[in-house]
């Protein structure tokens, strides 16, 4: 066998509460430290990880001393307060021990779905990671309520990894992968290594999600290799309850690996290029042009007029003098601030905008360029 963390080098790794929280004895500190070994390893190696862990809830309703059965909506998010701050502190510690700083992200459904606020958290998140930092993600478990909760973190990790173009997906789990059928009902079920493509015939292995826990639970995790696969991530089910869980994957332990269809940021630019509609245009000067067409973002500076009443991370067209489209990205700046730094150089952006900014109107990951790029523009531009 493999080592199928190979050749990856962003990996969002997602753990499960039954991972971290003994229910007589509370925190697996031993596991949890083997974990951080393994996360500190990959980082020497140059590689970024990002955790998202459950175990908020499990480990609150276990320091709060709540009894057994299941909780109300307010004493779940009282556990999760408590649980929360216990576990970031561990996570800080844990990893602290060998050099590196832990930021806590805690997000809900918004940040991931809403354009403006998923701007903001991957930008944060990718500042702590080029900082050297391990995200620690968990979903805002206090204030989500049921109508805004993304509710099982496997979905949290799997758009996690669209948001930050992460290459993996890790999802240590309870089982050591798929199988043809739930195993704990067909004792014939075997084991499949390697996933290719979600298909129909996949899904149905992984049972239909019910009261039974293991099969509820692989159906939310093939929907997060939907959702993973899509968007450039290779995803990885795998036992997670060994210590070194990761090192435990590289040694060829047994995992299913679910492909990724296509590169994320190839992915990212096939959705940016499939808009039909855009909220505005930018018309560029020669110099801009020229610097799109090499593969360089759009600075400020060729940007010559703003047309359109868009908002930051809005889907727009790049358009020459002459008016043709050339490209079409995700902005930086909503319509008003752009007008405002049109044509000036970055060391000028401050001061026109009472604040320090961006220094791209668009960046690289986030432009396609007609006839630049792998993906081509869908023909219709329609100002929206
Ligand atoms: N966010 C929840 C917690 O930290 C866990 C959700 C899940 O296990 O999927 O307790």
């Amino acid at each position: 066998m493999s080592d199928l963390l190979a050749g990856h080098s962003r990996i969002v790794v997602k753990i499960g509460s039954a991972l971290l929280v003994d229910r007589e004895r509370g925190l697996r500190r031993t596991w949890l430290e083997s974990f951080g070994e393994d996360v500190a390893r990959l980082v020497a190696e140059g590689r970024q990880v990002l955790v998202v862990s459950s175990g908020a809830i499990a480990l609150g309703r276990k320091l709060l001393k709540m009894p057994k059965g299941p909780l109300k909506l307010e004493e779940s998010q009282a556990a999760a307060a408590v649980g929360q701050i216990s576990l970031s502190r561990t996570y800080s510690e844990i990893l602290g021990r060998h050099g590196l700083e832990t930021g806590q992200i805690l997000l809900t459904l918004f940040d991931t779905e809403e354009r403006r606020r998923y701007l903001n958290a991957r930008a944060t998140i990718g500042t702590l990671l080029s900082l050297g930092a391990v995200p620690v993600i968990n979903e805002n478990d206090t204030v989500a309520t049921s109508e805004i909760r993304y509710g099982d973190n496997d979905r949290l990790a799997a758009r996690v990894a669209t948001m930050m173009g992460a290459d993996l997906l890790v999802l240590l789990s309870d089982i050591d992968g798929l199988y043809t059928a739930p195993p704990a009902e067909d004792p014939s079920a075997t084991h499949i290594p390697h996933v290719e493509r979600i298909t129909q015939e996949i899904e149905a292995m992984a049972g239909a999600a019910g009261s039974e826990l293991s099969r509820g639970g692989m159906k939310t995790k093939i929907d997060a290799g939907k959702i993973a696969t899509a968007s450039g991530a290779a995803m990885i089910i795998t036992a997670g309850n060994r210590l070194y869980p990761l090192s435990a994957i590289q040694r060829g332990e047994k995992a299913t690996l679910f492909a990724a269809s296509e590169n994320p940021v190839t992915a990212r630019k096939r959705w940016i290029a499939g808009h039909l509609s855009t909220a505005g245009r930018l018309v560029v000067d020669e110099g801009a042009l020229k610097a799109l067409r090499s593969g360089k973002s759009l600075l400020p500076a060729g940007v010559r007029l703003v047309h359109g009443t868009f908002r930051r991370g809005d889907t727009i067209a790049v358009e020459s003098e002459t008016g043709r489209t050339v490209a079409r990205g995700l902005v930086a700046y909503d319509a008003e601030e752009a007008r405002r730094i049109a044509g000036l150089r970055s060391q000028d952006l401050e001061a026109a905008l009472g604040y320090e900014g961006r220094a791209v109107m668009i960046h690289r990951d986030d432009l396609v360029v007609e006839g630049g790029d792998e993906v081509a523009l869908t023909s219709t531009v329609q100002e929206a």
